[in-house]
């Protein structure tokens, strides 16, 4: 079972929702960090990295003396990021996705794939719980690739929990994509049940099972609540603004070690999962 966590903002409890169900669940799960931006599950779960290995993206590099400037690797780029310019190709590697469309196509065989690094995938474990994330190189901005490689690392023998980006863009579409359900983490404010909202509607479209956490829900308002009832999504869990989970989580300590009581809520949350999944 795959269960992708996501909020519609930073700073609502994504990764803190995330590591606490990978570690009431234990070795039945598995995390993987797909935040490639700013990966920082490790910061709480602290895993022991056994296995890392580099992600290259391979781009297009144009020999100038077999090209005929037929200008067919420009037509079939839908990223633009190979152009005939006059009597000139030229390639922009940061916009290209690496499909190989343009050097298949090349009648010239003037296309050379070349490398260019992505990031880092590095795996390990944390007591029993199989670790998994993406670290994306400082500088670049192709995330989907890099987070796609991180789901090549999915073990369907285990509940594979996904620390998904922040947002509604294409960063978290790609993290949720073919997950079994996403969990929603909002906090109750006019700006959390804003970024919930789009959120919800950029996922609707994927046809997955949602459901929502709430977390800091003592503070704010209702609204949050209203909406996930006028939208029938279920409300898996809410958490208080708790001192002592506040002061676990400054020290870097997870919600269900400071505060043992939620190992049966994340498992819990997991059955209803299980039995209302994809
Ligand atoms: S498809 Fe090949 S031959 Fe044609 S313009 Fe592009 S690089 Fe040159
Ligand atoms: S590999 Fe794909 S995305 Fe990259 S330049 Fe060629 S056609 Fe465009």
């Amino acid at each position: 079972m795959i269960v992708a966590v996501a909020s519609g903002k930073g700073g609502t409890g994504k990764t803190t929702v995330a590591t606490s169900l990978a570690l009431a669940l234990g070795s039945r799960s598995q995390i993987l960090d797909c935040d490639v931006e700013e990966p920082n599950c490790h910061i709480l779960l602290k895993p022991e990295i056994t296995d890392s290995y580099p992600v290259n993206l391979p781009v297009p590099s144009v020999d100038k003396e077999k090209c005929s400037l037929c200008g067919k690797c420009g037509e079939v780029c839908q990223f633009s990021a190979i152009v005939l310019i006059g009597q000139t190709v030229l390639t922009f590697p940061e916009l290209c996705h690496g499909c190989g469309a343009c050097s298949i196509l090349c009648p010239e065989r003037a296309i050379q794939e070349v490398p260019r690094r992505l990031g880092v995938i590095e795996m390990g474990f944390v007591k029993d719980v199989e670790f998994v994330q993406g670290r994306i190189r400082i500088g670049e901005a192709m995330s989907p690739p890099l987070i796609r490689e991180v789901k090549t690392r999915i073990n369907r023998d285990k509940v594979a929990i996904l620390d998904a980006p922040p947002g509604a863009s294409c960063p978290v579409i790609t993290t949720v994509k073919n997950s079994d359900f996403v969990i929603m983490v909002t906090e109750p404010t006019p700006f959390g049940l804003n970024d919930l909202e789009i959120a919800v509607e950029a996922i609707e479209d994927l046809g997955i099972p949602m459901g929502v956490v709430i977390n800091r829900c003592d503070i704010g308002d209702s609204d949050s609540k209203d909406y996930c009832a006028r939208k029938g999504l279920p409300l898996l869990m809410e958490i208080p603004n708790h001192r002592k989970i506040a002061e676990g989580y400054a020290r870097g300590v997870p919600l269900v070690e400071s505060m043992p009581e939620y190992v049966d809520k994340f498992r819990n949350m997991s059955d209803y999962i299980l039995n209302n999944k994809h």
